[in-house]
């Protein structure tokens, strides 16, 4: 199981000190001391004579022969031109990133007389030429280049850390190798040929972004859906998140299921059950499969959407438990904005059902939410029913309760079924229960059949790429990395991408899905990105990557249909909200009122109302802080859809109508 790590509050800057090469191959290859580091820096300053071997031995430029020529004239340079090179080389790594060789980059900088821009060109020309050599040739220059105690040995060892996620892809349960595009008569010579479009290329350039130059290539085509059928040997993908007031034993039922589906193995349940009960909290250790983190252990709730991937006999599950307690309800809508389908887990002891479900409780919070964000499919988890003995009574209050409720929220009653279940006992989780208090009462579905019927959703994955960013951190090597799900279109390895906002392109080096590298995801896949050829400064959660060709809208100011919640205070001009877009979390202000609309025909039955009050259609005007991108909801369903919220609580639903600027 992963989790998003949280890196807001991250200090990238040890990052891009532990990223910067001078200082890594000094000290890892040869140990020097920061007292020795002074020395090495002051020998360098006033003794230019003494300087050229270290730095020859730093760079790693001894002994290959592509790079002699360099070496011999780096030797010759001023210590004015070496200052030159060392600021030509640091604009061409913000281009390229780790992509090209240093020796390679300072040559061409030599070779175009400290040019940078044509340092550049001479580069990526020399890019795409090698890029048609065949394997032998290139396997050659690797093995020149990975030689000797340098700084290009150094990458290469960096590189090779990162090889196995992109080499081991499993696309129609085959062992595949990562390809691109190349001139059809090379691919058809060498027989390297993995695809009509496709040549295989050794790991080495694998791992290079592609550079800046072959932004206008075109996507090599793959029949998406065909490969998605094929995928997770012909299983097909489900996001489900899991919901419920705290403590309804979301976490423990979750974890039991997938102990019992073998997900976690006997010694770590163990060693779950002897903390928990040395922490005082024996009855919590399956609710530790999910709550990762100390201080989720420690308050015994959940506090960040956790994520693991299950299997069923029809399906793969990504499975999100969402934290119930109340502050954490938007962390809460970041996992259901992602989600497919849903289970509600309810506690049927005594008053524990009623305190969750009335005003302020979670559960009818929580429902409300799943289904305004695109949830049409719930199981209800009848939980604890140990505690009530599993009477069929209680079972039944509770389902018309909920039914009531469910149905208002907007759930066709088809579309929800109840599973009374004991996450503790792990009765009528992945078999149907066998004691005879359920079974004289309950002949349906165990919790998995009911979660392996659901239907899967239609991926969109005809429309144009799009993600909404759920995390950002720095991996080892180079580039950072994004998680999010696929709301729209698919990404290929080596594609270039645009960032909204920033406006700004980077290329996907790397796709990860279930922690195993891909060289394509899909709409519906969770994946995890790495990019490279941009800043990860400048992205943030909430950020969208899209095709650049069909980029999404980015804006301030927008046109909304609102369903307006159980609010108390009524809703006037200037009304000041928290916006809940994807993954974004967005100061905004109700900039104006513009109609009340009659629920089911959307006719307008009032202009410019002076206030809006509960249970109320409108329409209405948002103005957010900082620009967010967006989509309307007849172009993109799964992105057109957002929340309201208003001191703690969510006060509205809406879809998106009008994009302004
Ligand atoms: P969450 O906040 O919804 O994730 O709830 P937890 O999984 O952390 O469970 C809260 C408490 O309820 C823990 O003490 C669990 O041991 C207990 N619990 C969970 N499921 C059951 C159940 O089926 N039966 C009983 N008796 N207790 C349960």
């Amino acid at each position: 199981m992963s989790r998003h790590r949280n890196v807001r509050g991250y200090n990238y800057d040890e990052d891009f000190e532990d990223d910067d090469v001078y200082g890594q191959s000094v000290e890892d290859d040869y140990c020097i001391s920061p007292s020795t580091a002074a020395q090495f820096i002051y020998s360098r300053r006033d003794k230019p004579a003494a300087f050229a071997e270290p730095l020859e031995e730093e760079y790693g430029y001894e002994g290959t022969e592509d790079t002699a020529g360099y070496v011999t004239t780096n030797h010759q340079l001023s210590g004015v031109d070496r200052a030159r090179l060392n600021s030509c080389l640091d604009q061409m790594r913000e281009v390229l990133g780790e992509s090209v060789p240093e020796q390679a980059m300072a040559q061409a900088v030599l070779d175009s007389k400290f040019d940078v821009q044509k340092a550049l060109d001479l580069v990526l020309s020399q890019d795409s030429k090698q890029n048609t050599k065949t394997k032998n040739e290139d396997a050659v220059i690797v093995g020149k280049t990975t030689k000797g105690k340098s700084r290009d040995s150094q990458s290469a060892r960096m590189e090779s850390e990162i090889v196995p996620k992109v080499t081991k892809m499993t696309v129609s349960g085959k062992k595949q190798s990562m390809g691109f595009e190349v001139p059809c008569a090379i691919t058809e010579e060498n027989g390297h040929v993995n695809t009509p479009q496709k040549v295989q290329v050794p790991e080495e350039q694998n791992m290079m972004p592609t550079p800046v130059k072959k932004s206008s290539k075109t996507k090599p085509q793959i029949d998406v859906k065909t490969e998605l059928e094929k995928r997770q040997g012909g299983k097909q993908l489900l996001n489900l998140v899991v919901i419920g007031h705290v403590d309804a034993g979301k976490s423990t039922l979750m974890g039991h299921l997938l102990y019992l589906l073998g997900n976690v193995n006997k010694r770590t349940m163990h060693k779950y059950e002897q903390e928990s009960k040395k922490a005082g909290k024996a009855s919590f250790a399956y609710a530790w499969v999910l709550d990762e983190t100390g201080e989720e252990r420690e308050r015994g709730v959940t506090m960040d959407v956790g994520m693991t991937k299950f299997e069923t006999k029809t399906k793969v599950i990504t499975l999100m438990d969402a934290p119930g307690h109340k502050d954490f309800i938007p962390n809460m809508i970041t996992g259901a904005a992602q989600a497919d389908v849903a289970i509600l887990v309810v506690d049927a002891s005594r008053g524990e059902f009623e305190a969750g479900f009335e005003t302020g409780g979670q559960t009818r919070e929580h429902g409300l939410l799943v289904r305004s964000l695109g949830v049409t499919q719930l199981a209800v988890a009848v939980n604890k029913m140990d505690q009530v003995n599993w009477q069929q009574e209680r079972f039944q209050e509770i389902v018309s309760k909920l039914g009531h409720f469910l149905k208002q929220a907007g759930f066709k009653e088809s579309d929800v079924a109840y599973i009374p279940t004991s996450g503790l006992g792990g009765e009528n989780l992945v078999t149907r229960g066998q004691s005879d208090e359920l079974t004289k009462w309950y002949k349906g579905k165990c919790l998995l059949e009911q979660i392996d019927s659901f239907r899967p959703p239609q991926r969109s994955v005809d429309k144009p790429f799009r993600l909404c960013v759920a995390d950002v951190f720095k991996d080892q090597g180079s580039g950072f990395c994004v998680t999010g799900k696929i709301e729209a279109g698919y990404v290929q390895v080596g594609e270039r991408l645009l960032a909204m906002p920033p406006n700004e392109t980077c290329t996907a080096k790397g796709i990860t899905l279930h922690d195993e590298p891909v060289d394509w995801a899909a709409a519906g896949d969770h994946v995890s990105l790495t990019l490279t050829g941009m800043d990860i400064i400048k992205i943030n959660v909430g950020c969208v990557f899209c095709d650049p060709k069909e980029p999404i809208k980015v804006c301030t100011h927008f046109r909304a249909r609102i369903l307006i919640f159980n609010i108390e205070v009524p809703i006037t001009k200037g009304f000041p909200v928290l916006l809940h877009y994807q993954t974004v979390s967005e100061p905004a202000t109700i900039r104006r009122l513009l109609s009340v609309l009659h629920k089911s025909t959307g006719e307008v039955t009032k202009k410019k109302p002076k206030f809006l009050t509960k249970g109320q259609n409108a329409l209405i005007e948002l103005q957010t802080q900082r620009p967010v991108a967006l989509e309307l909801y007849k172009d993109f369903k799964e992105l057109g859809r957002f929340m309201l919220r208003y001191g703690g609580s969510t006060i509205a639903a809406g879809v998106i109508t009008e994009i302004k600027e």
